[in-house]
């Protein structure tokens, strides 16, 4: 393609995001296709000459969105929202048309200076205190990788980056058994072993049992291991568990712990000042990372990691070779020094974008709708004999599930899933199932967007309508 071209193809391609998102809330929610149907459309091997782009887009036309789950459909109760508002979207074009590599302030002032400064936005948006400061990383998974490497650089007095862990006593990390698969990775990944997660149970609010985490942390010392810090959860991915940070950070406090707060999709709502009993403490936590991408619209990937002290991430993450090397501008902020890629996009654009759009406001009028309208749902649920509530609404997630007098829970749990499998293959809603405490739930989460009262009485009607034929 021809630079000459890219303002035709560029505007066809707002034509067509236009019609995709004023008309998706047509489409089933999730992707009919079966395994396969997709790549068969798609030539074996790349072409050896250029191809004109009206081939390309028809092409992207006719194969493409019929094999895409619609993530902006406003009837997507699945997992957690991954919302790009229409601000979003136009400022990742202009960050792709100029396509920085934000990696020291150098490589970009702009990018760094706009990060910088929107992450004091969000700060300020979430409530914390002006000691913390951030940095976006692509995924909450990055976050807590670096937070879990922070902790265990923390505990080896710096050496672990350098030295490697052969011959060194067990780095300990402790989480509720209900934190998200991301806090287990991150050990994998730092070279802890899963064996050096330690979950900790949780008590009748779900939340994680301290009596329980003081006595891991002693047995651990006795045992000669090095305890390192505590992951603690606001908002878990199956049910919304949350752990009391306050007691939590003390405790770490007390034996020297460094703490990392997971509010990945939680975080968002606590733009709304009524939410932030449930994070009560924060101020005492060293790190903390919400999605932006999740519940915000800020579209993926986007992820605002907090930290109370910059300079222990730094020491953790930065690597300075000759060529990276900046030199009379020692005291600038360089965004790779506080991550795992060197590379990094300009992230912070679209972040700009959407608060300026939507303002507060307007995103905090969303996040209270849809909190509202899923308790609603749960209400409906609740009063119709063929189900039951299992765990309550935290924000706007709760699971139930379909009964029926005298079933086993083995056989709910198959009905269950059942009713999942002909929901989702329905189209018109799509939410998914979990399990907790040993039964099988179905999950229902409100987030998108766009979504407005009438998608919750939809989603009522199909509920109900497929828990009777099943
Ligand atoms: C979504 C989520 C994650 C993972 O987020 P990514 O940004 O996809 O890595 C981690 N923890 C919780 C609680 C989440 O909801």
């Amino acid at each position: 393609m021809d630079k000459s071209e890219f303002g035709t193809w560029s505007h066809a391609a707002a034509d067509w995001s236009t019609e995709y998102l004023n008309n998706v809330g047509e489409q089933p929610v999730r992707s009919q296709v079966a395994p396969g149907d997709i790549q068969k459309q798609i030539a074996a091997s790349p072409p050896e000459q250029g191809e004109g782009m009206q081939a390309i887009f028809d092409d992207f036309k006719h194969i493409i969105p019929n094999g895409m789950t619609h993530w902006q459909h406003p009837r997507f109760f699945a997992y957690f929202p991954s919302n790009a508002a229409p601000a979003a979207i136009v400022a990742e074009q202009l960050a792709g048309a100029m396509s920085v590599n934000g990696m020291l302030w150098q490589t970009s002032p702009a990018a760094t200076e706009l990060e910088i400064s929107m992450m004091d936005w969000l700060r300020q948006a979430v409530g914390l205190p002006t000691d913390f400061k951030g940095v976006m990383q692509d995924t909450a998974s990055t976050a807590t990788l670096c937070a879990v490497l922070t902790m265990r650089e923390l505990a080896l007095d710096r050496k672990g980056n350098q030295e490697g862990l052969f011959g060194k006593p067990p780095v300990r990390v402790y989480a509720s058994s209900r934190t998200h698969t991301s806090i287990d990775k991150a050990l994998w990944v730092a070279g802890l072993g899963q064996d050096n997660l330690v979950k900790i149970d949780t008590r009748e609010d779900f939340s994680l049992d301290i009596d329980q985490l003081k006595q891991a942390i002693i047995d651990d010392r006795k045992a000669g291991m090095l305890p390192a810090g505590i992951v603690i959860c606001v908002g878990g991915t199956s049910m919304g568990a949350c752990d009391h940070v306050h007691e939590v950070c003390k405790l770490a406090q007390q034996e020297g712990l460094y703490t990392h707060v997971d509010a990945a999709w939680a975080g968002s709502a606590m733009i709304c000042p009524e939410f932030r009993y449930m994070w009560e403490g924060i101020e005492l936590a060293d790190s903390i990372v919400l999605n932006p991408h999740k519940w915000l619209g800020a579209s993926l990937e986007c992820s605002a990691h907090f930290v109370r002290d910059p300079a222990k991430l730094i020491n953790t993450m930065a690597i300075r070779p000759e060529y990276l090397k900046t030199y009379d501008q020692q005291d600038l902020t360089n965004f790779s020094e506080w991550s795992v890629t060197l590379g990094r996009r300009f992230r912070a654009l679209k972040v700009w974008f959407l608060l300026r759009a939507y303002g507060l406001e307007g995103l905090r009028e969303r996040i209270r709708n849809h909190v509202t309208w899923s308790c609603q749902l749960a209400e409906q649920l609740r009063a119709n004999e063929h189900f039951e509530i299992v765990t309550e609404p935290v924000l706007s997630l709760f699971t139930f599930r379909l009964i029926r007098k005298g079933a086993s829970d083995k056989e709910l749990d198959a009905l269950n899933l059942e009713l999942v499998a002909r929901i989702n293959n329905d189209g018109r809603i799509y939410l998914t199932q979990s399990v907790h405490d040993g039964i099988g739930v179905i999950r229902f989460m409100t987030g998108q967007f766009d979504m407005e009262e009438a998608d919750i009485k939809i989603a009522y009607e199909v509920i109900s309508e497929i828990g009777e034929t099943v």
